[in-house]
């Protein structure tokens, strides 16, 4: 499940290298993945129209092309943006591909999950949960007042809290995981619970580790980042790993199919 960091990444490495390109031909593999559009306008308006820039939007990832068209990804848990330098044949999780010149942008869903749409003129009305999000976890602008003032609309447990964006957007299960570990705080504290301090290093603690997540991904290819081999976790995925911070075990609870792991040692 791609969260800001890779998608910020992502976002980073297609402007150095596609930014300016044509696209010559789009394919489609897989329909259930496309939303607000149909196999043949997306097939047919693409193609002669450039890319101007890519960004990450919280949990999207957002291509614009000259003349207000924008691709908005939402990859969910297993949407994967992969280069090609040279053609290649489709293989079973692929679900659209652009080719630009000899190079080709992929973009592959194994579950089928996630979602991309045809966007006209900046108009996200069909994007589902894109509207009425909280500023970027990474945004500069996102000072500790704005959290603190923020976070207090928010009530439940407090790993819930940093996953929904429209509390701050960017974060999801696995990085909130970490997030938590860093701050010292459990994930099922209610957020009320949290006192001015814990707030203070839960704040520091998304931006660092963010940051520091993001630091690491830069120095992978899209592709290697489409593996998501997430290596530089200290928590989330470790259920009965070592807890880098105290040497203790990790431990583990599953609800709604989500996991999460936290260390009963260093969080309170
Ligand atoms: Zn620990």
């Amino acid at each position: 499940m791609p969260e800001l960091p890779e998608l910020e990444t992502i976002a980073f490495k297609l402007n150095d290298t596609m930014v300016g390109l044509e696209i010559d031909r789009v394919k489609v593999y897989n329909h259930i993945i496309l939303y607000g559009t149909t196999v043949a306008d997306f097939e047919s308006l693409l193609p002669g129209h450039s890319f101007e820039s890519f960004r990450a939007d919280g949990k999207f990832l957002i291509a614009t092309l000259s003349d207000g068209l924008e691709i908005v990804i939402n990859p969910m848990l297993t949407g994967r943006i992969r280069v090609a330098k040279k053609p290649r044949r489709a293989i079973k999780e692929d679900a659209i591909s652009l080719i630009i010149d000899e190079r080709s942008l992929w973009y592959s869903d194994r579950k089928k999950m996630g979602r991309v749409y045809l966007v006209r003129d900046g108009n996200y009305s069909n994007v589902a949960d894109y509207s009425g999000r909280g500023p970027s976890a990474l945004d500069p602008d996102l000072t500790f007042d704005i959290f603190r003032t923020r976070i207090k609309r928010h009530n439940g447990q407090i790993k819930n809290v940093l996953r929904n964006q429209k509390f701050v957007k960017g974060i999801g299960n696995a990085y909130a995981d970490e997030i938590l570990l860093f701050a010292g705080v459990l994930p099922f504290r209610r957020r009320a619970t949290l006192s001015q301090e814990e707030i203070e290093k839960l704040y520091t603690s998304m931006k660092k580790v963010l940051t520091k997540f993001k630091d690491i991904l830069m120095k992978r290819p899209v592709n290697e980042i489409a593996l998501e081999k997430r290596d530089f976790l200290m928590v989330h995925g470790k259920h009965k790993g070592i807890c880098p911070l105290c040497g203790n075990r990790v431990s583990e609870v599953t609800s709604n199919r989500f996991k999460t792991n936290y260390c009963q040692t260093c969080q309170k």
